[in-house]
C-alpha cells in the first residue's frame, strides 16, 4: 500500500501561524520534501523535531519528483513544505501532486497560511469572484501579452512581487488598468510591519517611484466595472412588453427596461410608441 503525500503549509512571517496538525503532520511522517533545508531546519528546531529531508525544489522537480514518488510506492510517508506559505501556490508542488495523482499516490493538503487568501480578504475589494495572476512573467513582450489580457478583466486580481521588481509592476498596472483603479497593497502579512495600504494605482505607483520598496507584497487589484450592455432597442421593446403583459403602464415599463439596455427612458418610451 503507498504512503501519503501530504501538503503542509507553513507561516507567512508569523509562527504563531502554525497549527497543531501541521505540527503533528511534520512530526508523524517518514521523512520530509523541503524547498530549501536551511529554511525548514529553523522551523524544525522551533517545533524540537529532528526528521530526514530531501530537496524538492523548482530546478530538480523532475528527478527528485521520481525519487519521492518511488520512497511513497514502498509505503514511506512524506510531507511537502516551502520556504513559506502553501506547496504549489507560486511554490513547488503542482507537478509532484500530479505525479502522485497519476501513480495512485493519496495526497492530503493540510489548510494553512497563504499570502493571496489572506491579502483578499483584507483587501476590502470583491471577494465573491476574483483571479490569481502570481508572478507576472518577467519577459518585456509576454509580460505585456499577459497584462494585454487582463485588460478588460472585471474579476478582482491578485499578483504576487518582489520588492525590487514592485515599482516598475505598480507602472506597468496603471498603464493598463488607468490610475484611478483601485487596488490594495499587502505587505510584511502577519509580520512585525505588515501595512495595508488601499489606495490607486496612480498613487501607488508615485509612491514607489520615490520610496524603496521593503518585504513582501500582495497586490490587490480591483476588477473593470462591468461593461454596459450594448444598446439593443428590439431586445428592450420585448422586455417592455413582457413588462406591459404583467401589469405595468408603458411608462413604468419603458423606466424599468432602458437602463439595462444602456437606453434613456423617454428614448424607449418614444420608440414603444413608434415615434
Ligand atoms: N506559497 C506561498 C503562498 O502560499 O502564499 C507563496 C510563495 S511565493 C514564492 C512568495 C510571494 O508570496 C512573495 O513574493 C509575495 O508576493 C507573497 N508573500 C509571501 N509572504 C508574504 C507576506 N508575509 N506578506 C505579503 N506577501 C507575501
Amino acid at each position: 500500500m503507498p504512503g501519503t503525500l501530504y501538503l503542509v503549509p507553513t507561516p507567512i512571517g508569523n509562527l504563531g501561524d502554525i497549527s497543531r496538525r501541521m505540527a503533528d503532520t511534520l512530526a508523524q511522517v517518514d521523512f520530509l520534501a523541503v524547498e530549501d533545508t536551511r529554511v525548514t531546519v529553523k522551523l524544525l528546531n522551533h517545533l524540537g523535531l529532528k526528521k530526514p529531508m530531501v530537496t524538492y525544489h523548482r530546478h530538480n522537480a523532475t528527478p527528485a519528483g521520481e525519487a519521492i514518488l518511488r520512497r511513497l510506492l514502498a509505503g514511506e510517508h512524506c510531507a511537502l513544505v516551502t520556504d513559506a506559505g502553501t506547496p504549489a501556490i507560486s511554490d513547488p508542488g503542482e507537478e509532484l501532486v500530479a505525479l502522485c495523482a497519476a501513480n495512485g499516490v493519496p495526497v492530503l493538503a493540510i489548510p494553512g497560511p497563504c499570502a493571496l487568501v489572506t491579502a483578499l480578504s483584507v483587501s476590502g475589494l470583491p471577494t465573491a469572484r476574483f483571479t490569481f495572476e502570481g508572478f507576472l512573467p518577467q519577459n518585456k513582450k509576454n509580460r505585456r501579452a499577459h497584462l494585454d489580457s487582463l485588460a478588460g478583466e472585471v474579476r478582482t486580481m491578485l499578483f504576487y512581487e518582489a520588492p525590487h521588481k514592485l515599482s516598475a509592476t505598480l507602472s506597468d498596472l496603471a498603464e493598463t488598468f488607468g490610475p484611478q483603479r483601485p487596488i490594495t497593497l499587502c505587505r510584511e502579512l502577519t509580520k512585525l510591519h505588515e501595512e495595508v495600504w488601499r489606495t490607486t494605482l496612480g498613487e501607488a505607483a508615485a509612491h514607489y517611484q520615490s520610496q524603496e520598496p521593503r518585504g513582501e507584497f500582495v497586490l490587490v487589484v480591483e476588477g473593470a466595472p462591468p461593461a454596459v450592455q450594448e444598446a439593443d432597442p428590439q431586445a428592450a421593446l420585448e422586455l417592455v412588453a413582457q413588462l406591459r403583459a404583467e401589469g405595468l403602464s408603458l411608462k413604468e415599463a419603458a423606466a424599468q427596461a432602458a437602463p439595462q439596455f444602456g437606453l434613456k427612458k423617454k428614448q424607449l418610451y418614444d420608440l414603444a410608441l413608434g415615434k
